[in-house]
């Protein structure tokens, strides 16, 4: 059976960055849904037993999309912290982007374009791929980069139910809001 993670942090943590009533609905209702759906779909199924990451690897259709939506829910919630002014990125993670993007600023101008220029719902991500080059790539509705062979290591989630009660239909906003709160510490583990 697969459970509701618990989040890492107070509900209101992460204000004003993401509200304490949003991470209510997104986290206790939209991902809690997920859970329930994913658990009733893949019993007596061969995928009942299996990780998120081999299913997302190898099915199709809803129960694609329930494990699909529950592991990118795992890695979303679980990168953040609390907000820090000047939220730099550290350590191995901080190198690899400024040898790749040139700068911080640079690759966070690409991130957010490709977050905000995603039409309809899905995500944005930054991952690693075999050589441990980085990629930034959208996925649409439920995709997950495991699916492509690459490592995960951030990603914003941008459903409208992520940010339109804090931000209605600003999703620049809210992507460009979400900076102060990675915790990069979290980033460099999923690296390592
Ligand atoms: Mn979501």
């Amino acid at each position: 059976m697969f459970e509701l993670i618990t989040l890492p942090y107070a509900p209101d943590a992460l204000q004003p960055a993401i509200s304490a009533e949003t991470l209510a609905f997104h986290h206790g209702k939209h991902l809690q849904t997920y859970v329930n759906n994913l658990n009733a779909a893949v019993a007596g199924t061969p995928f009942e037993g299996k990780s998120l990451e081999e299913i997302v690897r190898s099915a199709e259709g809803g129960i694609f999309n329930n494990a699909g939506q529950i592991l990118n829910h795992n890695l979303y919630f679980t990168q953040f912290r609390a907000p820090r002014e000047n939220n730099l990125p550290v350590g191995k993670i901080a190198e690899l982007i400024d040898a790749q993007f040139g700068s911080f600023d640079a690759f966070k101008s690409e991130f957010a374009a490709k977050g905000a220029g995603l039409f309809g719902s899905g995500w944005v991500w930054l991952s690693a791929d075999a050589q441990g080059k980085l990629v930034i790539t959208q996925e649409g509705n439920a995709g997950n980069p495991v699916a492509k062979g690459l490592k995960p290591l951030l990603t914003f989630d941008v459903w409208e139910h992520a940010y339109y009660i804090d931000y209605r239909n600003a999703r620049p906003a809210h992507i460009a809001a979400l900076w102060q709160i990675v915790d990069w510490d979290v980033v460099n583990e999923r690296l390592a």
